[in-house]
């Protein structure tokens, strides 16, 4: 059986061929068939920490070393990764002839990469995500403004050896939303007012638990759109969906949007 043998494949796929305005909204499940390691589940885990512990402002404060070194293991095990067919499907259908805007709650520039490898490293950003939870490849420091793309490995031998703001020496910190912290009031309000106004929300890979991200595609629907649902099990969002495909992303939305771009 293939995903086009999917129960609701062709109401999917009717759904989007109508639509001039679709919104994306993606969580890690996209990321799965690259091999992103997940917060939930047995590879989430660093030397029996859960992600909850680490991935907070307290956290840091307390013990950034330690915070720091759990970031450089995430950073080396994401660089090792490459964008998936879901994405490369997700970034064709983004260039295309539809207004299609990408929002992702994934940290891993996964969809930025295959916007540039599908866009030949032309003008990629129809194809470019908005991120809602921030990029586990910047930095930002801790007191001003300063903000930098980072991809290499972090030196967290000793406090002394991490980064330091060059504007003001302040500590930097990882450009990611942590958790007990606000999203970005900017990108938050880009993003519900991208699904307000499309007529479908795609939504791929999410379990739809974190708010307000899983808020998003509540904003097609109060703007009269409608919801498409990827994902292996069902969520909050699978009775408030249109339909909803039971497959993985990397299988599924090459067939569903083969022939929308
Ligand atoms: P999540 O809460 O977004 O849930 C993952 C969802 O993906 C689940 O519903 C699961 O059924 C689904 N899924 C699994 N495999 C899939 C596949 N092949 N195709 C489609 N769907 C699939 O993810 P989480 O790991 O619980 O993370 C919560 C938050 O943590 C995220 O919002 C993010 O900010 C952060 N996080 C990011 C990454 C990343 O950047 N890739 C990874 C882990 C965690
Ligand atoms: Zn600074």
């Amino acid at each position: 059986m293939g995903p086009t043998d999917l129960e609701g494949f062709q109401e999917a796929r009717d759904l989007l061929a109508s639509a001039d305005t679709v919104s994306v909204l993606s969580g890690a499940g996209v990321s799965a068939e690259s091999g992103v390691p997940t917060f939930r589940g047995e590879d989430g885990l660093w030397k029996s920490y859960q992600p909850e512990q680490l991935a907070t402002p307290h956290a840091f404060r307390r013990d950034s070393r330690l915070v720091w070194e759990w970031y450089d293991w995430r950073r080396g095990k994401i660089r090792e990764c490459r964008p998936n067919p879901g994405h490369e499907a997700l970034a064709r259908f983004a260039l295309g002839a539809r207004d299609v805007r990408i929002v992702t709650q994934n940290v891993d520039g996964l969809h930025e990469e295959a916007a540039r490898t599908v866009a030949g490293g032309s003008d990629a950003d129809p194809a470019m995500p908005l991120e809602l939870h921030g990029s586990i490849f910047r930095v930002k420091c801790t007191s001003c403004t300063y903000r930098v793309p980072h991809r290499d490995p972090i030196p967290t031998e000793s406090f002394d050896d991490l980064p330091k703001c060059p504007v003001c020496g302040s500590l930097l910190r990882p450009d990611v939303v942590w958790f007990g912290e606000s999203l970005d009031a900017g990108v938050l309000s880009e993003a519900f007012r991208v699904a307000q106004s499309a007529q479908v929300c795609l939504v791929v890979g999410t379990s739809a638990l974190v708010h307000p991200a899983a808020s998003v595609p509540l904003a097609t629907r109060d703007g009269g759109g409608e919801i498409v649902e990827v994902n292996p099990t069902e969520t909050p969002l699978t009775p408030l969906a249109s339909v909803s495909l039971r497959g993985a992303s990397g299988e599924v939305l090459p067939s569903l949007l083969d022939g929308l771009e």
